[in-house]
């Protein structure tokens, strides 16, 4: 039996990896779509979406799983594996996910980003005893309850609004005295009157018996320390590239992200990259899906002229 060669791999089914397949499936090329989690990525741990163009308001689990019906309409094929490695050779691609390894003549690289961790004692020993990374997942075990939220940024402040609508306090930490949030979150967050702001601050450990009572605060400018009671803490201190299993490939920066150019080809030809892996200012649904389509295009035009 000769073995399968795909025109296209992608590697990821979040927003960029699902909106390559529909483009690169219906150009008529045969693509494989390989996730290791479940479509949708970051999307799938996001409360509400309302600056995707078309949708007013829609949460991210809905938005996935639109995205991934969508994604299937026109051929593509899509397997779940875990995906180790991506080795060159000669003109084709392998993909190894799990125990099988997929060959290809072009891949896309999507795999997007994942939460940092806080790397304080106290939070992987509380992981899931009042420690998380998600509000969406984790909020309704909070309710009427009181939570601290760590960061600054959207995540930290748009999952805070969240919550802040379940709990009956939010205290956000962040370490500077200016949010990095958009300016529309921020202002719904400052007009919250159960959201509450420690500036200056990071949180230096979590405390608890069986589960998070405390978290511990030092004031990074009069390196006060203080205790804030608290039945739960949601880490949102920014993103990992989730390129560990690619460095062979010669590809990343030294911050772990893609660069690519406008056509977002990587320095391999026929190896793309879309979405939050890749080396760019703004990570956001609609750059994502937009980073899908020209890196599908891409890898129509390298097909191409390979024939
Ligand atoms: P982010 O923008 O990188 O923000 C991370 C936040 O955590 C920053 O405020 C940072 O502080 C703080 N931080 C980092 N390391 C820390 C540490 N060790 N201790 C304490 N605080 C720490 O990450 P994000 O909020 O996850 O967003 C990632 C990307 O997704 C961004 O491009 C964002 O715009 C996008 N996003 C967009 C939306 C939306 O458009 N609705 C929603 C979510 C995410 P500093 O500010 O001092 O650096």
């Amino acid at each position: 039996m000769t073995e399968r060669i795909y025109d296209l791999i992608i590697v990821g089914a979040g927003p960029a990896g699902m909106t390559a397949s529909i483009y690169a499936s219906r150009a008529n090329m045969s693509v494989l779509m390989l996730e290791r989690k479940y479509p949708g990525g970051q999307m799938q741990s996001t409360e509400e979406i309302e600056n995707y163009t078309g949708y007013e308001h829609i949460t991210g689990p809905e938005l996935s799983e639109k995205m991934f019906e969508h994604s299937k309409k026109f051929g593509t094929e899509f397997a779940f594996g875990n995906i180790t490695k991506i080795e060159v050779k000669e003109d084709l691609k392998y993909v190894t996910a799990g125990s099988t390894v997929y060959i290809a003549k072009t891949v896309i690289v999507a795999t997007g980003c994942e939460h940092r961790n806080l790397n304080v004692p106290g939070e992987k020993e509380f992981s899931g005893k009042g420690v998380s990374y998600c509000a969406v997942c984790d909020g309704a075990f909070f309710r009427n309850k009181e939570v601290v939220v760590v960061g600054g940024g959207d995540s930290a402040v748009e999952e805070a609004l969240y919550l802040s609508n379940l709990v009956s306090k939010v205290t956000i930490v962040h370490r500077r005295d200016e949010l990095r949030a958009q300016k529309i979150i921020q202002d719904r967050a400052f007009a919250k009157d159960n959201i509450e702001f420690i500036w200056d601050s990071v949180v230096t450990e979590i405390k608890g018996e069986r589960k998070v009572s405390s978290v511990e605060v030092r004031n990074v400018k009069t390196e006060e320390i203080s205790s804030i009671p608290t039945d739960g803490i949601f880490i949102y201190v920014g993103r990992i590239p989730q390129t560990n299993d690619f460095t062979d490939l010669g590809i990343i920066n030294s911050s772990g992200y893609i660069p690519t150019n406008e056509k977002l080809e990587t320095t391999i030809p026929g190896i793309f990259a879309a979405g939050d892996v890749r080396e760019k200012e703004i990570r956001q649904v609609v750059t994502a899906t937009s980073d899908g389509a020209i890196a599908a295009q891409g890898a129509y035009s390298f097909v191409e002229s390979l024939k």
